[in-house]
């Protein structure tokens, strides 16, 4: 059963979604604030964080980074009371892979959690013998969710990996962002398509000598993007 952690400082929010994503069959933990949240995190090893921006203490972005930095594969969706905090949220530091604008409906909430959660799985749908994938000194283990640029391993989210692994299915093909919305966040994503475009910035800034020139992922202009080969460069 997938482990939702929910990191909410006001109790009566924080009781509503928990009696909305128990009924829709998670296993939730519950946090007042970032520092417990980060206490329970490392305790109970959840599969996904709701995270609230404003906390006391240790606010929703540090809590988001630290999360990142010791659990990687963690899926995080942030909650947030302003549409503004966007670009912070999706930012190139904080790392997570979806966020929310409350007041949200818990229908929604849910089917975003899912969503997420269908990204995280994916691999278990994969054949042995494909998984995996290699384009110049570019390598991803869907077996295992690592990808190596030569020697050196990249850690992705959830999301981004979803992303390489689509990219590198289709090297050179430009993908437009309705394609890639589809097949990485699924058809029934109700958000922003500008979320693409953070997490793109984010991938450029990790595998990119020169994130504002990128050799590999290339924007076509007027559809989205395209995974350059090597052999091409
Ligand atoms: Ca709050």
């Amino acid at each position: 059963m997938t482990k939702v952690l929910l990191v909410e400082d006001e109790a009566p929010i924080r009781k509503f979604i928990q009696i909305n994503l128990k009924r829709d069959g998670f296993t939730v933990f519950e946090a007042g604030s970032g520092e417990e949240g980060l206490e329970i995190a490392k305790r109970e090893k959840p599969d996904i964080v709701l995270l609230d921006v404003m906390l006391p203490g240790i606010d929703g972005f540090e809590v988001c980074k630290e999360l990142r930095s010791t659990m990687p594969g963690l899926g995080i969706i942030m909650l947030t009371a302003k549409a503004e905090d966007y670009d912070k949220i999706m930012g190139l530091q904080s790392g997570s892979d979806d966020y929310m604008t409350k007041p949200f409906n818990p229908t929604e909430l849910s089917l975003r959690v899912k969503s997420l959660e269908r990204r995280m799985h994916r691999e278990e749908e994969e054949e042995v013998n494909s998984r995996l994938l290699e384009e110049g000194d570019f390598r991803l283990d869907t077996y295992s969710r690592k990808f190596f640029h030569g020697e050196e391993e990249i850690v992705l989210t959830p999301t981004e990996f979803e992303i390489i692994k689509l990219f590198l299915k289709n090297v050179n093909r430009a993908l437009s962002r309705e394609e890639i919305l589809n097949v990485v966040w699924g058809e029934e994503f109700l958000g922003d398509s500008k979320i693409i475009d953070v997490n793109m910035r984010r991938l450029r800034s990790k595998i990119e000598e020169d994130p504002a020139h990128p050799q590999f992922l290339e924007t076509v202009r007027g559809v989205g993007y395209r995974f350059k080969a090597t052999s091409d460069q």
